[in-house]
Formats: C-alpha cells, structure tokens, sequence
C-alpha cells in the first residue's frame, strides 16, 4: 500500500516573497491517478519536487506509506519521475538510457537487461533500442523518458507535464498509453498538466490549484460537470 499524504505543505523559495505553495493538503490512495491541473505558475511543479525530495518542504509533512520523508534523499524514496523535456542523455543509445538508472544503483547485468527488455516489450520500443535519441520522433522519445522511469518498478509515478512537447495528435494517443501503462504497473500517480482534457480523462481526482492554493478537490465529474 502506498498511499501519499501531503499533510498541510508549504514552500518558500530563499527568494520569493510570497510562498509558491500554501496549505496544500490531501490523501493520496493507493493506486489513485491524481492530477493537478492549473495555470502556470501556481505551484504544481513545486508540489511535485517537494514529493520527489528534489526541494526542502518549508513547513507541513510529506508521508508515503505513513512515514514521514521530509528529510529523506531523492534516491531513497522509490519515485520514478518524468519530466517535461525528457532528460534523455543524447550520446547514449534508447538501451543505455533506459539501463542509465539501474547501473547507477548496481544492478546486475542480467537483471538489467531483463527490465530493460521488459519496459521495451510495454513501450513498442524493441526496435529502436540501438538508436540515439536524436534519431527517434517525438513520441518516441517520449515513450524512452517512460521507460527510464518504470524499469525499477517504483510504487510511484510522477509525470510534470510529460506530452506538453508533443503535436495535439500524438498527445491523444500517449494520453491513452499512459493510462493503460497505469492500469498495468499499479503505481500510485501524480499527473501535472494545465491540460483540462488531460485532467478530465485520466484522473481519478482533480487538484485544481490556483496561485498556490489548492482551489478544488474531486473527480472529472465532480470538478468539470457541476458548475
Ligand atoms: P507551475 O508548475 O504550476 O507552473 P511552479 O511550481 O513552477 O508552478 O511555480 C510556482 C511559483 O514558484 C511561481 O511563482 C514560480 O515563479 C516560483 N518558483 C518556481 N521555482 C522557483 C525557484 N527555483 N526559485 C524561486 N521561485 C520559484
Ligand atoms: P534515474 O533512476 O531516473 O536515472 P537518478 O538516479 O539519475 O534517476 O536520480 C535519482 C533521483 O533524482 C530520481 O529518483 C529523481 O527523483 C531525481 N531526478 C533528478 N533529476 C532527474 C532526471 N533528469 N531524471 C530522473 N530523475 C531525476
């Protein structure tokens, strides 16, 4: 069970003069696909980092399966993370970048391999595993930056607005692959957009935010159908 509770989170940043995220308070479920939708700028990124321990939470506590992780490294929280611009390393082949975090973290070869295969078979991306980055489409690309994050099989998945780059066309099919991708790995999820649409037909709930204050809480239905 791995639920996340976000229990009364605030962030400051050394230079802001106002907090970027206030009272930003919710249970996460196991195996919920959440996701935060809202204009730019209203925190949904901070919110995100905070969780992944990639900034200091300024007050409030951060739970995953009830202990507290405020002060726990990245390395050590088992999250797997997508971002926006897919961190691909371009000198390296779709393998070595799938194998990239797993041989950091001394996994053997075999086991490597294993999962590297694995995530290849689920991603359609067999046939490209010898190619560089800069030789692959866009959605290609993006479906690597999928597989960097769920060879370790974290328990959790955090995506900061992972189609944003993509053509409208190919957003929808992704759309698409990533849910069936979390009907498969039973992560619990969290879903950055600004994207309504993305909102409406992925989440299990919706966080709207609005300038770091979490607006409203619910299902597609719920936030988008009762006006
Ligand atoms: P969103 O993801 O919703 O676009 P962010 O979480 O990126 O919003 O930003 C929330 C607020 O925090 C914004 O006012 C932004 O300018 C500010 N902010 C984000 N990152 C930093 C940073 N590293 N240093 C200072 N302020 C930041
Ligand atoms: P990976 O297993 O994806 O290779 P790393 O071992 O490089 O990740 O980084 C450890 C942690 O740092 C990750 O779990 C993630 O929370 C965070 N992180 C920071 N930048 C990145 C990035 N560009 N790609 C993936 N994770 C990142």
């Amino acid at each position: 069970m791995v639920e996340i509770d976000l229990d009364h989170l605030y962030k400051k940043y050394d230079d802001g003069e106002n907090y970027a995220v206030e009272d930003f308070d919710l249970h996460i479920k196991d195996k919920e696909f959440i996701v935060f939708v809202g204009p730019s700028g209203c925190g949904k990124s901070t919110t995100l980092r905070m969780i992944a321990g990639l900034e200091d939470i300024s007050k409030g506590e951060l739970k995953i399966a009830g202990k507290v992780m405020n002060d726990v490294a990245p390395k050590d929280r088992n999250i797997a993370m997508v971002f926006q611009n897919y961190a691909l390393y371009p000198h390296m082949t779709v393998y070595d970048n799938m194998a990239f975090g797993l041989k950091l973290r001394h996994y053997k070869k075999a086991d490597i391999d294993d999962r590297v295969q694995n995530a290849a078979g689920i991603l359609g991306l067999q046939p490209f595993l010898d190619r560089k980055p800069a030789a692959l489409s866009g959605g290609q690309r993006q479906r690597v930056a999928l597989g960097r994050a769920i060879v370790r099989d974290a328990p959790i998945f955090l995506m900061d607005e992972p189609l944003s780059n993509l053509d409208a066309k190919l957003r929808v099919s992704m759309r698409a692959e990533i849910a069936k991708l979390h009907q498969r790995l039973n992560t619990t999820t969290i879903y950055v957009t600004h994207d309504q649409t993305e909102a409406m037909t992925m989440a299990d709930r919706v966080v709207v935010m609005s300038v770091g204050h979490v607006q409203q809480i619910g299902t597609p239905a719920q936030v988008y159908e009762n006006p």
